[in-house]
């Protein structure tokens, strides 16, 4: 067991969410009860995650996709008010980090999603002004693009949408990634001068850059991309606290 205060803000200092301008409020986003003695983690605090975590007995949530995005409508409505009332109702916390869980070097979403298909981090990119969340590397061995598309699928378990903007036969030895909706980096890729950029979503436009700066392009999934990071902080929150731990991924196509 440990008290709400201390694990939100052991991991807030852990995180380092004063670093970052982010568009939501990252740390506690909803007060539950005093104690938590079991944590569940998940990508996004859907109604779904949360009537899961409420079944398996959690205390508190830890998600990287929470609410009260800037630019939403205020009020308390709807999908929103049916999310909140279960939250509130069964008095379960939820803790939400976005920018911060991206970019944290050991439990971030790009350093996990790194380890799991085996990148190797040289350095940072991103958006100038908050720390870089983007990282870059080099494979374990050179592989083709498809060859490399066919491990990412092996390893995330969803194919992934390649664009062999280099084309099919070019090596990939550098590569640059950023987890979830980060397409709009493909030209800070082309900048660093990687043979292949790998995100989570796609746009229109990016197949284009692709092509036209002859760049290796990976759209693994932003679910797919996404699913470490709250699970590698869950992980770490329950051994350095002695709490349960569980992670419920509830699978998401997008
Ligand atoms: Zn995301």
């Amino acid at each position: 067991m440990v008290q709400l205060t201390e694990l939100v803000s052991y991991a807030d200092d852990l995180l380092e969410v004063d670093r970052f301008s982010d568009y939501c409020p990252n740390g506690l986003q909803v007060e539950g009860r005093a104690a938590v003695g079991k944590l569940v983690s998940g990508v996004t605090a859907s109604l779904a995650l949360i009537e899961a975590a409420i079944g398996a007995g959690a205390d508190a949530i830890v998600v990287h996709h929470g609410y009260f995005w800037r630019g939403e409508d205020a009020r308390v409505t709807g999908m929103k008010k049916q999310r909140l009332r279960r939250l509130l109702d069964s008095d379960t916390s939820l803790l939400a980090y976005h920018l911060p869980l991206d970019a944290h070097p050991l439990y971030g979403n790009n350093a996990q999603l790194g380890e799991q298909l085996g990148l190797v981090v040289e350095g940072r990119f991103g958006s100038a002004g908050d720390p870089a969340i983007g990282l870059h590397g080099r494979l374990a061995r050179p592989a083709s693009a498809s060859d490399f598309a066919r491990h990412v699928a092996q390893v995330l378990g969803r194919r992934p949408l390649l664009v062999a903007g280099a084309g099919d036969e070019a090596l990939i030895d550098t590569v640059a990634w950023c987890s979830g909706a980060a397409q709009g980096y493909i030209e800070q890729a082309v900048a660093l001068g990687v043979d292949a950029y790998l995100t989570g979503e796609i746009s229109e436009q990016t197949v284009h850059v692709a092509r036209e700066c002859g760049i290796q392009f990976i759209a693994a999934g932003h679910h797919a991309t996404e699913r470490y990071g709250a699970r590698a902080l869950g992980r770490h929150l329950a051994a350095n606290f002695s709490l349960e731990h569980e992670f419920i991924d509830i699978d998401n196509p997008a």
